[in-house]
């Protein structure tokens, strides 16, 4: 039976400045043998505050896409604009955060989350007592004198996201942050780690190749095809009951819709086996 889900194209932004846009990016990757095709013409706009996710198979660009909005290499075409202004290089404004921790084991968890700030050169006693609050936030406050391999895995990641927020960046980009986690965490961290990006107002870009993942933690889902990495489809989540506030993750499971997105997605993935 039906549910009605919407899973309908995203009309174009309104008059309001997208706080990302991108604007016909593309990426070659030159080596000596070859040319590779990651990306190509990906026009896409976030509004401040709004969670997107990007779906795509292994090799499709996803990471790519990230580093590109990161200032970490240009695009070989197009334009990428923060706040209306092209990116030039990285910046405080946008945080990155990658699937493992990269936590140094010598420093203690305070420590390791006021390390951008230090090789930043900010203030570290606002650093300090910013990632005191946010380790709190985090459920973290107990282990501030601990070290990295006295946590579970969960307990690292949000440690990591934690150093990627004491910077104050305006974006954060996850890419595929869970993956290294078992399944239940996965599930009890997406709840916080969501609650945290959103009560600090951030605008998020969540890199995955699990569809639940995009369903349950973001507003809207973008997926890519194959490389060369284009926008095969964009669509909006919407709940019934739930369209002043999204459901969390975990209540977002647990409802009709989202087996119907799933479905609808994993077709549009095209997900097969290789071999
Ligand atoms: P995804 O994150 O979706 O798995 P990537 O963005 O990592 O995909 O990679 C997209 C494509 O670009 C892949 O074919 C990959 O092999 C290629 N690629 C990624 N990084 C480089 C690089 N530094 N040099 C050459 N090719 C690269
Ligand atoms: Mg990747």
């Amino acid at each position: 039976m039906s549910t009605g889900v919407r899973l309908s194209a995203v009309p174009a932004p309104g008059a309001a400045q997208a706080k990302i846009s991108l604007q016909g990016v593309g990426l070659r990757y030159f080596t000596r043998e070859a040319e590779t095709e990651a990306l190509s013409g990906i026009s896409l706009d976030l509004a401040a505050g709004e969670f997107v996710s990007i779906i795509g198979q292994s090799g499709c660009g996803k990471s790519t896409l990230l580093s590109l909005i990161a200032g970490i290499m240009p695009a070989t075409d197009g334009a990428v604009l923060v706040d209306g202004k092209p990116i030039t290089g990285p910046s405080r404004r946008i945080g990155y955060m990658l699937q493992q921790d990269y936590l140094y084991e010598w420093r203690s968890i305070l420590d390791n989350c006021i390390l951008g700030a230090e090789i930043q050169g900010l203030d570290l006693a606002k650093a300090r007592a910013r990632a005191v609050q946010l380790l709190q936030k985090c459920a973290l406050g107990d282990f501030l004198h601990h070290y990295p391999r006295q946590l579970s895995g969960g307990m690292r990641q949000r440690v990591a996201l934690v150093r990627t927020l004491v910077t104050e960046p305006d974006v954060v980009l996850l890419d595929e942050p869970f993956s290294a986690l078992d399944s239940q965490t996965r599930l009890a961290i997406a709840d916080e780690v969501v609650d945290v990006l959103r009560d600090e107002g951030k605008t998020v870009i969540l890199v995955t190749h699990d569809i639940g993942e995009a369903i349950a933690m973001t507003d809207r889902v973008i997926v890519l095809s194959r490389r060369p990495g284009r926008i095969r489809s964009e669509h909006r989540l919407q709940f019934a009951g739930y369209e002043s506030k999204r459901p969390t993750p975990f209540v977002a499971r647990s409802l009709p819709e989202f087996n119907e997105y799933f479905n609808m997605l994993w077709k549009e993935l095209d997900v097969h086996v290789e071999g």
